[in-house]
């Protein structure tokens, strides 16, 4: 029997490479080097621009420049306003975000070649934002990715995201229970996680209070990480929720991560050699300090 050609054998799907060191999955995308950086003019999120030619509160959209085929990448425009930060949207304008992550979690969910839905943001060009205009993304995985995963096979959701886990580094809280904290093994050194005191899997399942508690509390943590450095704070934002595989997830747990990129004013944290090479994380702002710093901003 001939043995499968390296190339083959590495190679999951149309783009997708596993690394034969690690088994970790990457995905080659050539065509993304094309995609507009930073355009100066003709925003192509303002209402009456090239994606979103018709006026709209909250909208999504396949992305024009896909990570991965099949129509699972979109984009989530958050408002109609170019120079808006989420921290400016009313309670009702981010509650029309959130409603408009869970009916997109839902739908994508649904997809038979769906079976995880992650939620994001890239903030600010110092993390990779080719466009201003507040938006977020959503990548709808054929498998649990890897981060996900660890999370939901430790058994530890309750102890990582219940009502103790905040101990004395809670930043902020919000209705239905939503509550912001700097967790106690922080990697970033303004990190947050953001969950409600009861587990709820997902963002479709997220009922209506819950839903005005997490717009709230977006807000609230934005401005705050904002009025930290008196600047834009450049973050990644991520959504972990059930994966949407029709599994028994009795882990699942809907939280928020927020990996702020700023150290101090105009400084930014590097992942370098020491945590790449060893997979260990060096903080150097103290998790109690950092969110103490965080409810006085
Ligand atoms: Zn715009
Ligand atoms: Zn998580």
């Amino acid at each position: 029997m001939d043995a499968p050609a390296p190339s083959h054998e590495h190679q999951r799907g149309p783009g997708e490479r596993v690394d034969p060191l690690t088994g970790a999955s990457t995905w080659i995308v050539p065509s993304r080097q094309d995609r507009p950086n930073l355009p100066a003019h003709g925003c192509p999120f303002c209402p009456g621009g090239l994606e979103a030619p018709e006026p709209y509160e909250v909208k999504a959209f396949p992305n024009r420049w896909p990570p991965f085929p099949g129509q699972r990448a979109e984009i989530v425009l958050y408002t109609p306003r170019h120079d808006a930060s989420f921290a400016d949207l009313s309670p009702a304008e981010a509650r029309r975000v959130v409603d408009l992550w869970a009916d997109r979690s839902a739908a994508l969910g649904s997809r038979p070649d769906v079976d995880y839905v992650l939620v994001f943001e890239n903030r600010g060009p110092e993390v990779g934002a080719t466009i201003a205009h507040p938006h977020g993304q959503i990548y709808a995985f054929g498998s649990v990715p890897p981060a996900a995963a660890v999370e939901l096979a430790g058994g530890r959701t309750a102890a990582g995201l219940g009502p103790d886990a905040p101990g004395h580094r809670v930043v902020a809280a919000a209705g239905a229970g939503w509550r912001a904290w700097v967790p106690v093994a922080a990697t970033w050194p303004f990190e947050l996680l953001l969950a409600p005191a009861q587990a709820v899997p997902d963002l479709p399942t997220l009922d209506s209070d819950g839903r005005d508690g997490l717009g709230r509390l977006l807000v609230d943590v934005v401005g705050r990480l904002d009025r930290l450095f008196d600047a834009p704070m450049p973050f990644m934002l991520w959504f972990h929720q059930r994966p949407f595989d029709g599994g028994e997830w009795p882990e699942a747990w809907l939280h928020v991560h927020i990996a702020p990129l700023l150290r101090a004013p105009g400084v930014p944290r590097f992942v370098a050699s020491g945590e790449l090479g060893s997979g260990v994380w060096f903080n150097p702002v103290d998790p109690a300090e950092a969110a103490a710093r965080l409810r006085e901003a």
